[in-house]
């Protein structure tokens, strides 16, 4: 739980999804729809291509904008990425960093998704860092130790880290529908929130989400864990019924005293 009463960050990662004349019509209809609500934040993250037209299109709503990746330098000779720099110019003031398709796929290692995240920091982007294990770290146990080491890999470099937030995605639990038992993810989130302690981060301060096929189903259960402070929605977030669904339910526990 940040501070003292709950609130709650409802992200939506879109992935490679949407084309601008989709985004544009996504975005109208959430922006119409959701109006807010005191204890949460939503956020959507569009591709690359999106994100201009969609920071017009969400300019004045309760809708606020996060970018999928970022490359570390602020300009240069790096085809194909996108710079800090770039993305504040949009308007966008979150970035997912280290998303487990980007470690996976994209190999993107521990010392990237530092230097990424270092990056957003330093150009006042908040950035929501990725961490979880695979299933046969789960298998064995080790869910704890790899979760540790992504998260110390980050901020050890860092003196002072100033904003962020995380979210614990294990990974086999990502668009698969499988989604973690909400008492383990407390456990983790609890756990998260010791390790941030260790490395000298002001842990009630940090936004822990859960991502892995959250659903309207499934988010009420996990986000009234005591330490879930939001989701990290990909799927879902691509359904504006259901992921308003989501952001209801979050308002909901929001709205009471817990
Ligand atoms: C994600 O992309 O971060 C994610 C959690 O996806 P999904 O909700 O589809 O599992």
């Amino acid at each position: 739980m940040v501070g003292d009463g709950r609130s709650y960050l409802i992200v939506g990662n879109w992935k490679m999804h949407r084309t601008v004349s989709e985004t544009v019509e996504a975005l109208l209809e959430l922006t119409q729809r959701w109006k807010g609500a005191e204890g949460v934040k939503v956020v959507i993250c569009p591709p690359f291509t999106a994100i201009l037209i969609a920071a017009k299109t969400v300019a004045g709503s309760e809708i606020r904008l996060g970018a999928q990746n970022l490359h570390w330098a602020p300009e240069g000779a790096f085809t194909g990425e996108v710079s800090p720099v770039m993305l504040q110019e949009l308007a966008v003031d979150y970035v997912i960093v280290g998303h487990s398709e980007r470690r996976i796929l994209f190999q993107e290692d521990g010392p990237a998704v530092a230097k990424k995240f270092a990056a957003a920091l330093e150009n006042g982007l908040l950035p929501i860092l990725c961490v979880g294990e695979n299933g046969a770290e789960r298998e064995a146990g080790r869910q704890g130790q790899i979760v540790e080491e992504q998260i110390r890999e980050v901020l050890t470099p860092l003196k002072e880290p100033g904003k962020f937030a995380i979210a614990y995605e294990p990974v086999w639990a990502i668009g698969t529908g499988k989604t973690a038992e909400p008492e383990d993810v407390q456990r983790m989130h609890g756990h998260i929130r010791t390790i941030l302690g260790k490395c000298g981060v002001a842990a009630g301060q940090v936004p822990i989400l859960y991502g892995g096929s959250v659903n309207a189903s499934n988010s009420a259960s996990l986000l009234s864990q005591r330490d879930v402070d939001g989701a990290l929605v990909g799927g879902a977030s691509l359904r504006n019924d259901e992921f308003l669904a989501i952001a209801g339910q979050a308002a909901q526990l929001a709205g009471r005293k817990i």
